[in-house]
């Protein structure tokens, strides 16, 4: 026997048992970014390489070791997108999007990190994103926020998830922090551990974020941020949290919220669960003003998020969201005899003009009426239509309701489209 191929560690197959969640997950995604007005916005998987490093920073657990990066043919040095914001930001300068606009942009698609992967946290993942270029205010940061909130409520977890916000500063706010942070774990040195050692220098803000117990009580006596920050972004962050609260939001300011990724100032919010172990964000995001003109672009100021899909739906599958969603077949279309089965194919095209939205089934590949009604149960279809020789003869059809204790009917083929409309498949 050949030897079978297995797909790639951390990066699934999303099998037809499974699709029908995401399906409506995505129809609901849809609709929010619609009701907020935000446009959708498809960009490559790959990009040049140089794009993530300047923008995620080259001191960042992403560059640093989760990317997958080749040297093409042509030499250029090429990654698959470990997120979307670069990118993103990317085809808006270079398609003239952000130049003196405003622009409310989202997508949604695969994301590449080589992690260990383990449960909610894979080697091919999915985000949403969403960005808005050329608002300066915590106006918008509130929508993103009441949007996302939107979203959890739609789902049935809204008491999973709790909302934690900080504001970053200024960039030279940022960069005075740093120097005391170095100061600070400069001093305490022979209590960092390897990955911090390395940040000290490069990227210190990131060894707040450290998961490392042993590491806690240094970082919970080190210089607070929010001593440190500048007026005009303290004067943002207590205007993000005013308005946070008159619209019924609650949220924990979480003074070591610092974010994995370099590009961003003022505000940065996460929601986290505890109902997924280890992996307990499902959304972050913040503003990031610097961007755009770090990455070549004008200036423009800029705030966005993104969300881990596979999370969420972990979350909304446990919460039952999906519990009455199905796509299985309304119709399983029995056809037994030669003439039949060309008559079967007929009809069910009519059927499918005038009823589009009728979910059919017609079997193929022949067999007996017991192995084909043995088909129809398993289709978990609600109706079989049966076509033997002898409704040919008389132009009609028999209906038989397989989920229902209901007596078959016969019905004349001009009347199956009504009759069948009639039924009212509520799925
Ligand atoms: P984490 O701290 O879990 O590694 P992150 O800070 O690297 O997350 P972001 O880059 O902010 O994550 O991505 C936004 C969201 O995408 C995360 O909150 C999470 O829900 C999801 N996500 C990130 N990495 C993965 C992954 N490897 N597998 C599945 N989802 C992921
Ligand atoms: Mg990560």
């Amino acid at each position: 026997m050949k030897a079978k191929f297995q797909a790639i560690k951390g990066m699934n197959d999303i099998l037809p048992e499974q699709t029908p969640a995401w399906h409506k997950l995505e129809a609901l995604l849809l609709q929010l970014m619609q009701q907020y007005g935000y446009s959708e916005i498809r960009m490559p998987l790959v990009e040049k390489t140089a794009l993530f490093k300047r923008s995620i920073g080259e001191v960042t657990d992403i560059v640093e070791k989760e990317m997958y990066t080749w040297t093409d043919i042509s030499d250029d040095s090429l990654t698959l997108r470990p997120e979307g914001t670069a990118s993103c930001v990317r085809a808006g300068i270079e398609h003239g999007l952000l130049y003196n606009q405003q622009q409310k942009l989202w997508y949604m698609g695969p994301m590449f990190r080589r992690e260990n992967p383990q449960k909610g946290r894979y080697r091919q993942f999915h985000q949403l994103g969403v960005e808005a270029f050329g608002f300066a205010g915590p106006d918008v940061e509130v929508e993103q926020i009441l949007l996302t909130h939107r979203l959890w409520r739609a789902l049935g977890i809204d008491n999973d998830v709790v909302l934690h916000i900080n504001t970053l500063g200024d960039s030279e706010s940022r960069a005075n922090y740093r120097e005391l942070l170095v100061t600070y774990f400069n001093a305490h040195k022979e209590q960092l551990d390897e990955d911090s050692l390395r940040r000290l220098n490069s990227n210190p803000l990131r060894i707040l974020d450290s998961k490392n117990p042993a590491m806690q009580s240094l970082i919970e006596q080190a210089p607070k941020l929010s001593e440190h920050v500048d007026e005009a972004s303290k004067e943002h962050f207590e205007r993000l949290k005013s308005m946070l609260t008159a619209a019924g939001l609650t949220f924990q300011v979480n003074d070591r919220l610092v974010r994995g990724l370099d590009y961003y100032n003022r505000t940065v919010f996460e929601w986290m669960t505890d109902k997924l172990g280890a992996q307990g964000t499902i959304c972050a995001g913040g503003r990031y003003d610097g961007l755009t003109d770090q990455l070549g672009g004008q200036a423009t100021t800029a705030s966005g998020f993104a969300m881990g899909i596979e999370r969420i739906l972990s979350l909304a599958i446990e919460a039952g969201y999906f519990a009455d969603y199905s796509e299985a077949p309304h119709v399983y279309f029995i056809a037994m005899g030669e003439s039949a089965e060309v008559q079967a194919m007929v009809l069910a095209e009519k059927l499918r003009d005038e009823l589009p939205h009728l979910r059919m089934v017609v079997n193929c590949g022949g067999g007996n009426f017991k192995k084909q009604f043995k088909k129809a149960d398993r289709s978990a279809a609600k109706i079989a239509l049966i076509l033997g020789e002898d409704e040919v003869q008389q132009q009609v059809i028999g209906i038989k309701f397989l989920r229902d204790d209901r007596v078959q009917e016969s019905c004349s083929w001009n009347e199956l489209a009504a009759q069948l409309g009639s039924f009212e498949f509520t799925d």
